[in-house]
């Protein structure tokens, strides 16, 4: 039976409850960085383009929530505004500018048509974009008023502040052709 003197103490150290804490806040001020400084990318097809432009004018005025600055680069954008109806036709072109877009991204699917196909129930349109692609927000609506727009990005808003950032990726990088090569030896 041991005595209690070879018992050691467990030093409890609180360094990765702190690196917690740390890596927290600058997920919180990243987050809050982000949500408002939003580069859009409309990806606008129909008459929900009225209201999108409504929204962005000085009435409402989206400038109010950072934001206001459409990209017509995906590279250069990090909200992807989905604005009206997609044909099927369309659809690998919506996803193509969704795939050019960086991480972090996310993806506003504005009024019924392209959140469900709307009433065109038909063979040429596509039945919602989040067939093709992941949606953040659905904003519903035949047009949406500008005032469900301005919800739907504070939604946004709101779920950006509550996601884990990250100041780099820290994913291995992808292994080179030789690296593919010695794995498929040491795997036979
Ligand atoms: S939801 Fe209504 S307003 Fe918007 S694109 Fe479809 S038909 Fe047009």
């Amino acid at each position: 039976m041991a005595a209690e003197t070879d018992i050691a103490p467990v030093i409890a150290t609180r360094r990765d409850e702190a690196m917690g804490f740390f890596q927290r806040m600058v997920s919180k001020g990243l987050g809050w960085a982000r949500k408002y400084s939003l580069f859009t990318y409309p990806f606008a097809t129909a008459c929900c383009g009225m209201e999108f432009m409504s929204v962005a004018a000085s009435r409402y005025d989206i400038a109010r929530f950072g934001a206001e600055f459409p990209r017509f680069s995906p590279r250069q954008a990090d909200m992807l505004m989905v604005v009206g109806t997609i044909n099927l036709k369309q659809a690998p072109i919506l996803k193509r500018v969704y795939e050019q877009m960086c991480e972090p991204k996310w993806v506003v699917s504005f009024g019924v048509c392209a959140s469900s196909g709307g009433f065109y129930d038909n063979y040429a349109v596509l039945q919602g974009i989040d067939r093709i692609i992941p949606v953040d927000v659905y904003i519903p609506g035949c047009p949406p008023r500008p005032e469900q727009v301005l919800d739907g990005l504070m939604l946004l808003q709101e779920k950006i502040g509550r996601q884990v950032h990250r100041v780099a990726d820290k994913g291995e990088p992808n292994p080179t052709a030789a690296q593919h090569h010695l794995l498929a030896s040491m795997n036979k």
